[in-house]
C-alpha cells in the first residue's frame, strides 16, 4: 500500500484482513456444489445468488505459503519495481496464469503489459526560484519553493499572472484564461476546481502546466492545496521530498514547461503584493466558489535542473474466458500489486511479505481455483506494477490502454495487505489498528454500489464469518485508505470496487515485513471470501447495480 503524506508531517507524499481444507479432486469439484445459496437484500428486487462450488477450498495455507516464500525471498530482492529481481516476479506470476489455462491479456497475446516510466532526480545546485515582488527581489530555497512533481527542466522569466484554478475547458464550459493575456509570462494557479466542473472528466490538457502552455505561458507556479500546508511548513523535509528520486508514467505529450509550488510562506509574501493572502484564497477553493484573475506587480524567474531517464517495467495480467456466450465479455477483476521497495542504502531488502506479497498470492491462487471451474463471466488477473511509486501501473491500465474496456470492467477486488493478524496481548502503538486473526478492513464496497455491499456482507455472513470492519472507510478518515491502493485507479471510472486490507503494523514499510510473520490460516479464509464474492458477482444473472 501507498505510504503518503499526513498533516502531522511525519512522512511523505505529495500526491497529492482455521481449518485447513483438503485439496480436492478436479473431477470431484466439478459435481460438487454447496447446496445453500443466501438471499441477497440489497436491491429493489431479491434475488437467490447463486451457489457457490467447492473449488473455494483448494485455497489453502500450503499453496499460499509456498508463492510467498518465492516472492517475498531474499534472492527477488524486494521487487522494486525497476529491479532485475522484478522481472523474475513477473515471470513467476505469467507462468502460473498460464498454467492455469489463463490467456495473456497483454500485448499479442502476452501476460505482460508494459509501460514506460520516467524516473527524475532534480539537481539542487542548479534549481532556484527568485520573485521580483513589489520592486523588491527575493531568493526562495527548494523547502521554500520545490518543483512540482514531474516538473520539466527550463530556465524562464516573466511577469506572474494569477489565472483562479487555472482550468481550461471547452467539453465543460469552463475557461479561467477567458480574456487573459498570459503570452510570455507565468502563471499562478490555485489547486482545486470551482462548482461546476468535474474535475475527475477534465482530459489532462485541460488544467495544470498543459494549460498554461497551450495559452502561451512559460512558466507555472503553483499555491500550496490545504491539506499540504503542514507539509510544506516543514522545509527541510519539503526540500528532501523535493530532491529524492521520483518516478512516474511517460504520458505522450506531457507539457514542457517548468513548474514549481509555493509553500505557505513564499505564497504569502507574493499574493501580499496584489493585496490577497493564501488562507482566504484555500477558504474560497475549499468552498469551491470563483476565484478572480489578477495581475500582479511581480515577475519570477524560475530555473529547474531534473535529471531524467526512462526505463520499462509491466503488470502481469491474463483472462480466463467465462463459460456463458453471453456474458464472457464482462470480467470480474482480481487485483493486487506484485512491487514492493528499492532497497535502502545500507543494502537492506524489504520483503514486503505482506505488503502485498499477500494480495499477489492470493489472487495467484484465486486464479486457480476458478481455472478448475469457469463462472460464467470471464475473470480478469491484474498483477500491477509500480503502486508504491503512485498506483502507476492501475494509473496506466485505467487511463492509458486498459487491457479489457473500462465498461466491460464489473468489478474489481483489491487485495492490498492481507496476511497480517495482531497477536494477542499485543500493545505495540504502531499495531493498534491491525485486524485480529479473525477480523479484516473492507474499504469502499458500499461506495458506488450497495448491491456490491450487500452481496460482499451476505456471502461473509454464510462462509467465512470474518468481522467486517469498515473504520478505514469513512470518508472522513485521515488515512484516506480509499485513495492509497490500486483499486481507485477503477473506482474513480465508475467501476465497483472492494478493497481487503489488515490494518497498518509495526512491520509496515519496514525490512522486518518477513514471511514468518504471516498467518497463513487467516490469509485463506479472506481469499476464499474474495473468491466467493468474485464467484457470486460472475455468475449473478444482472450485472452489479450502482447507486443512483
Ligand atoms: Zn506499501
Amino acid at each position: 500500500m501507498l505510504f503518503i503524506c499526513r498533516q502531522s508531517g511525519s512522512a511523505a507524499n505529495m500526491k497529492s484482513v482455521k481449518p485447513i481444507h483438503r485439496f480436492l479432486a478436479v473431477s470431484l469439484v466439478a459435481l460438487c456444489f454447496f447446496a445453500t445459496a443466501g438471499l441477497y437484500s440489497g436491491g429493489a428486487t431479491p434475488a437467490v445468488l447463486p451457489a457457490v462450488p467447492a473449488t473455494v477450498d483448494t485455497i489453502n495455507p500450503g499453496e499460499l505459503r509456498m508463492h510467498l516464500s518465492f516472492l517475498a525471498s531474499e534472492e527477488l530482492g524486494g521487487r522494486y519495481t525497476l529491479s532485475p529481481g522484478f522481472q523474475i516476479a513477473a515471470r513467476y506470476l505469467a507462468s502460473h496464469l498460464e498454467a492455469y489455462g489463463f490467456r495473456g491479456a497483454g500485448e499479442h497475446g502476452s501476460f505482460l503489459q508494459t509501460f514506460e516510466l520516467i524516473t527524475s532526480k532534480v539537481d539542487s545546485s542548479k534549481t532556484s526560484l527568485e520573485m521580483t515582488i513589489g520592486g523588491k527581489p527575493a531568493t526562495f530555497s527548494l523547502g521554500e519553493a520545490p518543483p512540482s512533481f514531474g516538473s520539466a527542466s527550463g530556465d524562464v522569466s516573466g511577469q506572474i499572472v494569477f489565472a483562479g484554478y487555472g482550468i481550461s475547458s471547452p467539453a465543460q464550459k469552463h475557461d479561467d484564461y477567458a480574456g487573459l493575456d498570459v503570452k510570455g509570462k507565468i502563471v499562478l494557479i490555485a489547486s482545486g476546481a470551482p462548482t461546476g466542473i468535474d474535475s475527475s472528466k477534465l482530459a489532462p490538457t485541460e488544467s495544470g502546466t498543459s494549460a498554461a502552455q497551450a495559452h502561451g505561458a512559460v512558466g507555472l507556479l503553483q499555491l500550496p492545496p490545504a491539506r499540504f500546508l503542514q507539509f510544506l511548513k516543514n522545509k527541510e523535509a519539503t526540500e528532501r521530498f523535493a530532491t529524492r528520486e521520483s518516478v512516474r508514467l511517460a504520458k505522450a505529450g506531457e507539457s514542457k514547461l517548468p513548474s514549481m509550488t509555493l509553500g505557505p510562506d513564499a505564497a504569502d509574501k507574493l499574493l501580499g503584493a496584489a493585496g490577497m493572502n493564501l488562507k482566504s484564497i484555500l477558504e474560497t477553493t475549499e468552498k469551491k466558489a470563483p476565484l478572480q484573475p489578477k495581475a500582479f506587480e511581480a515577475s519570477a524567474h524560475i530555473s529547474i535542473v531534473s535529471i531524467q531517464s526512462r526505463s520499462t517495467t509491466q503488470n502481469v495480467a491474463g483472462i480466463l474466458e467465462g463459460s456463458d456466450p453471453k456474458l464472457k465479455d464482462e470480467y470480474v477483476t482480481f487485483s493486487a500489486h506484485y512491487d514492493h521497495l528499492k532497497t535502502n542504502a545500507n543494502g537492506q531488502i524489504y520483503p514486503g511479505a505482506d505488503d502485498d506479497g499477500s494480495g499477489t498470492v492470493s489472487v495467484l491462487a484465486i486464479a486457480r481455483a476458478m481455472s478448475v471451474q469457469r463462472p460464467k463471466r470471464s475473470v480478469l488477473i491484474i498483477f500491477h506494477a509500480g503502486e508504491e511509486l503512485g498506483l502507476l501501473g492501475s494509473e496506466y491500465n485505467s487511463d492509458f490502454a486498459p487491457v479489457v474496456p473500462l465498461d466491460k470492467m464489473v468489478v474489481d477486488l483489491n487485495i492490498d495487505m492481507i496476511g497480517r493478524s495482531k497477536p494477542e496481548g499485543d500493545t505495540q502503538a504502531e499495531d493498534q489498528r491491525l485486524t485480529d486473526a479473525h477480523s479484516i478492513y473492507l474499504v469502499g464496497s458500499n461506495r458506488i454500489s450497495p448491491e456490491l455491499h450487500a452481496l460482499s456482507e451476505d456471502t461473509n455472513a454464510e462462509f467465512q464469518k470474518l468481522r467486517l470492519d469498515y473504520y478505514y472507510n469513512d470518508p472522513e478518515n485521515p488515512e484516506r485508505i480509499y485513495f492509497r491502493s490500486d483499486h481507485w485507479n477503477y473506482a474513480k471510472h465508475g467501476i465497483p470496487i472492494i478493497f481487503y486490507f489488515d490494518g497498518v503494523h509495526v512491520d509496515y514499510h519496514k525490512v522486518t515485513d518477513t514471511v514468518d510473520k504471516i498467518d497463513f490460516e487467516k490469509m485463506t479464509q479472506v481469499t476464499r471470501l474474495v473468491f466467493e464474492t468474485g464467484w457470486r458477482i460472475a455468475n449473478l444473472d444482472h450485472r452489479l447495480t450502482k447507486a443512483n
